[in-house]
């Protein structure tokens, strides 16, 4: 919380020509951003402000960060948690840049990013943060990937703490349990649960199906499932509606969005 509130008193020394880089980064690049309407774009650059200036950024290899940098990957936390009252981290601290895709302990194929929880680090390749915006519709961006993953470990570690709180009973306990969510949460609880029971049909489902919608990589486990749709939810939003509309429309709940109707990106 503290970090959200230093971060929103900086922007009190905000200038307007942050406002124009993050604008000019997010038209070059984002297509969601393109397609928003006057207010929402202006909303989209503030949450983008605040959340850059929230996160530590550092440069990892032969390269420095630079503000499209900053900017284009902060966009891919925002458009996801567009629909959200809550959109910044406070569990995550530090955003890690490679130039390229990088060698990673015992992986066998390069990385295009990771999340490391215990360190609080998200880590992101440059060169396929740009690829994963530029190519539009594919359902492959590493930043909306990773940056799925980040929100789901944070937002299980309040789920954590809240169910802990709950049981501990005591009036503070109760006064924790119900302001947590509404500053720390990203998700409604129930239509988290509704997301995790649909989510493990459709894994099921995904191991008998050939062809199943989703990228293979999503039947690894609940957390790859969970990343891959978010890719394919932002970047194939109408194929995705016809091919799994429960999963669709239960994402949709759960990021309170609809991709498909540009002109309200919030469901309410
Ligand atoms: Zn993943």
């Amino acid at each position: 919380m503290l970090k959200t509130r230093i971060a929103k008193l900086s922007l009190f020394f905000w200038k307007n020509q942050d406002s124009e880089v993050i604008h000019a980064t997010l038209q070059k690049y984002s297509a969601y951003f393109r397609m928003l309407g006057p207010s929402d774009q202006k909303r989209f650059i503030y949450r983008v402000a605040l959340f850059s200036r929230s996160m530590k950024f550092k440069a990892l290899g032969d390269h420095a960060i630079n503000s499209q940098m900053r900017y284009l990957i902060a966009s891919g936390l925002v458009q996801i948690t567009f629909g959200l009252n809550t959109f910044t981290f406070h569990h995550f601290r530090k955003i890690l840049v490679t130039p390229r895709a990088y060698g990673y302990r015992g992986f066998k194929d390069k990385l295009l990013g990771h999340v490391d929880y215990s360190n609080r680090l998200i880590t992101l390749s440059w060169a396929n943060s740009t690829h994963g915006f530029e190519v539009e519709d594919d359902a492959h961006n590493a930043v909306l990937h990773e940056m799925a993953h980040a929100l789901e470990f944070e937002y299980r570690k309040w789920l954590k703490k809240l169910y802990n709180y709950r049981h501990k009973g005591g009036i503070l306990n109760l006064i924790i349990s119900v302001t947590l969510p509404k500053r720390y949460m990203f998700f409604d609880e129930a239509n988290y649960r509704t997301w995790l029971d649909i989510a493990r049909t459709e894994m099921h489902v995904m191991k008998m199906e050939r062809d199943y919608f989703l990228k293979d990589y999503a039947a690894k486990n609940i957390h790859e499932y969970f990343a891959c749709a978010v890719e394919a939810f932002f970047e194939k939003p109408k194929a995705m509606k016809a091919a799994i509309p429960q999963v669709y429309l239960v994402l949709g709940k759960l990021l309170n969005q609809d991709p498909i109707d540009h002109n309200k990106p919030r469901l309410n």
